[in-house]
């Protein structure tokens, strides 16, 4: 028998992220070996973002590049948003293409992959109608010292711009159980940061007769021994609970960060998008943060150019930036997605404007961050090592705000730091990031689970 092998390529979100690690363990148990080149593989993947239009392109033009490729008894599979949005119109465009499946029908990914290997041409796996989640004890993790739970799939929430809903499906909550049992084998397995993903993590309800919240179970993940520091994303304003903010104020182990994303500062807007919130509500969660006895970093998410956004409406958002001077923002233009509500609004603002807008936005939040990432030199921050840069001998460390702090060792030690929780002096500042000299190799061992790396 020959070998099988695969090889997998994902766009978008860390949502699509941790997929692609669930799915690499699924066809690890089924005897596939991942390779690093399509050139090597009999299986070829792309695990697909449809958020915006140019990552689904990408795909498209991935795909393009290969279409001789079948011939040679190569298998090419679309995963994800794209996957489930297009659907079986991939098969027209990529005739090449054998299998297509959405992330709501990842359990079924092995019976779908037995009968693509027994040579049916067309196979798909596209309902949306399930209470399924995808939890598999078989993931691959990328990275060694972080790992990815997922707490919730889908979104019950119809964002006049988003195609979610229709990519992911409904609101289904793992039990906590499962959660923390995951947890805790994670923390066994030396994995000291676990970060729990959802498309909206505030609407997670506990299916199990404990009922639990979200603060609730943040809670519980950040007591599990073991564990140094929990993250948590994606948050929905209109869903952020007072709750999460205590349950932050109480263990050190959740981490000094929330990504809120608020799209707009204007109401008006936020009405439009039908984000379920208006400014000032939105405001109300970011004093209960800048209230917190916890110095809680504080990111967002912005579009640009929204069909009707009037010049009004985007100095709102720039004088929302000055207001609640974000640590950091992912900004976009808006880009029409099919069967979205926002996609037969009349009112598109050109291209040309879109661009202007972000320019403005980006630069005005770029010099909020260097203000504010320089206000930190001086300090000392607990980073987590994740990696080293040769050319600049510095490791590369996040703080539990999520900075990333570039950093030198003045004792010309060459112990590897990898995976290990540092003391850090932060010594100088830029937009993105922070330098710093090394204080202390591993901070003092206030968890259990404390890793020395020597
Ligand atoms: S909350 Fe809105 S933007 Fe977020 S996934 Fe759901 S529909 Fe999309």
């Amino acid at each position: 028998m020959p070998e099988k092998t695969f090889y997998i390529e994902t766009f978008g979100c860390q949502m699509n992220v941790h997929d692609s690690e669930k799915v690499r363990g699924t066809l690890a148990q089924r005897g596939y070996r991942q390779v690093e080149t399509v050139d090597e593989a009999g299986l070829v993947l792309y695990n697909t973002c449809s958020i915006r239009d140019k990552a689904e392109q990408k795909v498209f033009s991935r795909l393009a590049n290969f279409k001789r490729q079948k011939a040679e008894g190569r298998i090419f599979g679309v995963l994800g948003c794209v996957a489930q949005h297009k659907g079986e119109d991939i098969f027209e465009q990529a005739p090449h293409v054998s299998l297509v499946c959405g992330s709501a029908s990842y359990n079924e990914l092995p019976a779908l992959l037995d009968r693509v290997e027994a040579g049916e041409d067309r196979v798909t796996g596209l309902s949306l109608d399930t209470e399924d989640t995808f939890e598999t004890p078989l993931t691959r993790r990328d990275n060694p010292y972080k790992a990815f739970i997922t707490i919730i799939e889908g979104c019950d929430k119809h964002c006049a711009y988003c195609v979610v809903p229709f990519t992911r499906g409904p609101e289904r909550s793992r039990t906590s159980e499962s959660v923390l049992e995951e947890a805790r084998r994670l923390a066994g397995q030396g994995f000291g940061e676990i970060q729990l993903l959802g498309q909206n993590v505030n609407s997670y309800r506990d299916p199990s007769e404990a009922g639990w919240d979200f603060a609730q179970l943040l809670t519980a993940v950040g007591r599990v021994p073991g564990i140094r520091r929990v993250r948590f994303t994606t948050s929905h304003p209109r869903d952020f609970t007072p709750q999460i903010i205590e349950a932050i104020d109480e263990n050190l182990v959740l981490c000094d960060q929330v990504h809120l994303p608020v799209q707009s500062g204007s109401s008006r807007l936020l009405g439009r998008m039908a984000r379920e919130y208006g400014r000032e509500e939105y405001l109300d969660r970011i004093r209960l943060m800048k209230q917190a006895r916890r110095n809680i970093a504080i990111s967002t998410d912005i579009i640009v150019g929204f069909p009707g956004e009037t010049e009004d409406d985007f100095q709102q958002t720039l004088s929302l930036l000055d207001e609640v001077e974000y640590d950091s923002i992912f900004s976009f233009k808006y880009s029409p997605r099919a069967g979205t509500t926002a996609e037969k609004f009349e009112d598109a603002i050109p291209e040309v404007e879109k661009s202007r807008r972000l320019a403005i936005l980006q630069e005005k939040q770029r010099l909020i961050q260097l203000r504010r990432n320089a206000e930190l030199i001086g300090r000392e921050e607990e980073v987590l090592v994740e990696g080293r840069r040769e050319k600049s001998q510095q490791w590369i460390g996040r703080t539990t705000q999520n900075r990333v702090l570039n950093f030198t060792n003045p004792a010309q030690d060459l112990s590897d730091l990898r995976g290990s929780y540092c003391r850090v002096r932060v010594t100088g500042s830029g937009p993105n990031s922070l330098v710093g000299e090394l204080v202390a190799k591993e901070n003092a061992p206030a968890f259990t689970g404390f890793r020395i790396l020597q």
